[in-house]
Order: structure tokens, then sequence, then C-alpha cells
């Protein structure tokens, strides 16, 4: 029976942060960690630390020449002009920093790590992982190696048939999408902001339905501005009984950006984190035990926060109803000039779990599901 959550991390992340300015500046697994520790809701035991991916797992997903680039820009904290114009990096988007490789190998290595895991029994949720833009020989979207597409080739490779990739991130997940689409072992579900108005504008309509032999195991959700917690659930609810009957999955990947949140200044999304917190739930509900993988999510102090609450939930803790000094120690000291200070956020501040922001479902949101749906009946 699967039991024991295992949080994979490290804290190596406070020294491999992106550049000045970058919105992954921020303290992110560290933070999270900091938090868990003082709210003592993780115990030393059930942390694993995150160790490097290594070559074999690196190119499961992309091409030599791009991993060799990476590694020269990282050596000498530098890039040359063809680098920066074949492959992406070296731009405001994807700087050099020391994240670019050596926090993208912790990051993939732990990816790797939580399907070890979950293959030996354990429920793992590596929160650094779910960068979900990368492409094999191109950097996009402050994400360098796509690490769910290594997990999804790392569980492909041991054997499984039938993998359901679900991305909860405010972003379409193009890189993954874009890699499996033509490969009928993996589906990929997936609720965002439309391109339409929200990055990467190219990719996520509802009309990318994936092309292997069968029908096309693509699901886009391409939403409207303003999403609350009762039109994310609508849409999550909707879809995941139809993706389970059509492609009954063995195993799923669930990653888990928290830029969907109000609080979050590069979305245009309101959920709280209770809706966030009963999505993944839902997901729970339905599949079982899965591989948990962090994700967008650019205000710190909300993003750790929602992912405390994901980590009370593997672990069946109770939520704290309020935060401890300690706590309170550890979120004050965040360094994050995109605080709203005339905001009043005391609130997060001084609880882990936000109220409900229920509301109308719009008839938008309603006709879009319908149609995704329509699909594959
Ligand atoms: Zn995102």
């Amino acid at each position: 029976m699967r039991t024991q959550a295992r949080l994979i991390g490290s804290f190596q992340y406070r020294n491999l942060r992106y550049t000045k300015n970058h919105p992954l500046r921020i303290p992110r697994v560290s933070l999270l960690l900091e938090l868990l520790f003082a709210l003592e809701l993780l115990k030393e035991e059930e942390l694993t630390e995150s160790r490097n991916a290594i070559w074999e797992e690196l190119t499961l997903f992309h091409e030599e020449d791009y991993l060799k680039a990476l590694e020269e820009c990282d050596r000498c904290q530098c890039v040359r002009k063809e680098y920066r114009e074949r492959f992406n990096i070296g731009t405001y988007e994807n700087p050099v920093s020391p994240a670019m490789w050596r926090g993208s190998l912790l990051a993939t290595g732990s990816s790797v790590q939580a399907v070890e895991l979950f293959t030996e029994n354990y429920i793992p949720f590596n929160p650094a992982g779910g960068m979900h833009h990368a492409y094999p020989s191109k950097a996009k979207g402050f994400c360098f190696i796509n690490d769910p597409g290594v997990a999804i080739q790392s569980l492909l490779k041991k054997g499984y048939k039938k993998v359901l990739y679900i991305d909860l991130d405010a972003h379409h997940c193009d890189g993954v999408q874009d890699f499996f689409y033509e490969d009928d072992r993996v589906f990929v579900l997936s609720v965002h902001q439309s391109p339409e108005y929200a990055f990467p504008f190219t990719k996520g309509y509802l009309h990318e339905r994936g092309s292997g032999k069968g029908r096309g195991y693509n699901l886009n959700l391409p939403l409207p501005e303003g999403i609350n917690d009762s039109e994310f659930l609508y849409v999550l609810e909707g879809a995941l009984p139809v993706v389970l009957e059509i492609f009954k999955p063995e195993i799923y990947v669930l990653q888990l950006g928290t830029d969907s949140l109000e609080e979050d200044y590069l979305s245009k999304f309101k959920l709280s984190n209770w809706g966030f917190l009963k999505a993944f739930d839902t997901v729970r509900d339905m599949l079982g035990n899965g591989i948990y993988l962090g994700g967008g999510g650019y205000h710190p102090i909300a993003l750790a926060r929602a992912w405390s609450l994901v980590w009370c939930r593997l672990t069946d803790r109770d939520v704290p109803t309020f935060l401890n000094d300690g706590a309170k120690k550890v979120l004050f000291s965040v360094d994050f000039e995109e605080f709203d200070e005339d905001t009043d956020k005391g609130y997060m501040f001084q609880t882990l779990l936000d109220k409900p922001r229920e509301g109308q479902v719009r008839k938008e949101v309603k006709e879009l599901l319908e149609k995704a749906l329509n699909y594959y009946k």
C-alpha cells in the first residue's frame, strides 16, 4: 500500500538563482522547505535530497548540441551569439545564470527521482519540477530542461504504456505537448489561460488534439481572463472523467504551477489556494496517487503557501489554522518588490488556506468545455 510521501528538494537552490529582475529570481523550493520546517509539517526523513540528472536522462528529451551549449555557457556564465540565436539562451527570458544549467540539472534529477520513488511505492512531490516550456533544442519561457518530458520518457522506458500528464499551470505546456503530440502512449491535458492573450501565444488552442494513430490524445482547455475557483473546478471536473474513459491511464504526472492564483502577477486567473487545493483533490480523488511536480509561480509567498497545502494532503496532515511565529518570520524575511503594499495581503502572513473565491461559471466557459469534450464523444 502506497502510504508515505516524499518531498524531493534541496537548499542548494538558494545558490542557483536566476539573474536579478527575472521573475524566477525569487526563493521557491528553499522557501517551501523553510516554511514547512517552521510549521513542523516536514520531518527530515520525509525529505529526499535532490540529485543532478545524468546525461542519459537529459537526452531522453533533449538534443546533445543544445545540452553541450548549456554546459559551455554555464562554465563561462556567458553566451555566444550563435547560441543565443540557435538555442534561445542568454536572452532576457532565458538568461545565463546558475539556475540555467545547474539548477535545471537538479530539478530534472529530482523529477527522475520522483519516478523512481513512485515505483518504490512512495508518493513523490518535486516542487522544483514542471518546467514545461523547454523544447528539445531550445530554451523557452524561463525553462531550459523539460523535466516533465524527461519524467514521462523515464516512465515509458520503464514499460508504462498509458501515461496521463495533467498540467494546471496558468500557461500552456507547449514543450510537453509538442514532444508527445504523435505518441499514443501519452495523453496531455492542460487547463490554462487562452493563448489568445497569454504566453506561449502560438500553442494551447482547442483544435490541437494530438495526431497519433488514434484520435489524438491531447486536450487543451484555453480559458478567458479572470477564472475563479468555480470555473476552474467546473472544467477540470468535467474533463477528467471523459479523459479517463477514453484513455484509461496507468499512471499520471500532475504539474502544479501556482501562477493560476490571484496573487500571481504574471497571470490573469483569480484562483484562491482553496480552489487550487480542491483542483488537486479532484485529480487525486479520481485517479489515486500520482507523481507531483511544481511549475510556474512568481509570488513566492503565494507559492510556498499553496505547495504547503499540497504537502499536507500528501502526508494526511491537517492544515494548520494559523501560522506560528516561526512561519511568519520565514515569510516576512522574503525580499520581494512586487509585493503589493497598497492592498491588504495581511492574510497571507496569518494563515495557509485562503477563503474560496467562488463565483458564477460564465457561459463561454461552459461552452468551451462542451466543445472540447464533443470531439471525444
Ligand atoms: Zn506558468
